[in-house]
């Protein structure tokens, strides 16, 4: 049998301690060190929406001030952007471009609404277009619409598409 607080590390570097007794520890008995302590600060089981991110990065390190509760992974994900971000350029708040890979303040990205929200740079995405339509030998403006919102992914727009396997526009004369 079993130690009670017998700990093991996963391959990711995360600590689980044998404590059976936990209404959500795993099916061998074992849970999360750094939920655990995070329980005990709070005074509550975490839901398992809830998310605990290390402040460091380093999964390993369970100090009580190296834990961040998120309530949920959608905020823990923008703990990382924000990490990122001040890690590339020094800036937390700063936004990348998907096109040139470059930082910048806030104000000279653009951030288009709805599900694909990276990113851009004005500039670089209308540099983006024409290189699109000169490699492919058609009018700049014809090309911007065809191409969806994020500027990526080819999509049916005015009764023409790419086709990647043929790499042709289909329905342009
Ligand atoms: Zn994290
Ligand atoms: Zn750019």
């Amino acid at each position: 049998m079993r130690k009670l607080n017998h700990k093991i590390k996963n391959n990711f570097g995360y600590e689980f301690i044998y404590t059976p007794d936990h209404p959500n520890s795993n099916g061998k008995g074992f849970f999360a060190v750094h939920r655990l302590i995070v329980e005990g600060v709070i005074g509550r089981y975490l839901k398992k929406t809830e998310v605990v991110h290390h402040f460091d990065e380093i999964p390993g390190n369970n100090k009580k001030d190296n834990l961040v509760a998120c309530e949920n992974e959608n905020y823990h994900r923008i703990i990382h952007q924000r990490l990122r971000a001040y890690k590339s350029c020094g800036h937390a708040n700063w936004k990348k471009c998907y096109i040139c890979k470059e930082y910048d303040a806030p104000s000279k990205i653009k951030t288009p609404a709805g599900r694909n929200r990276s990113g851009f740079h004005p500039e670089c995405r209308k540099n983006f277009y024409r290189k699109r339509a000169k490699e492919n030998g058609i009018d700049p403006e014809i090309s911007k619409k065809m191409w969806s919102q994020d500027g990526r992914r080819p999509g049916f727009k005015n009764g023409v598409y790419y086709n990647r396997h043929s790499k042709k526009w289909i329905g342009i004369n």
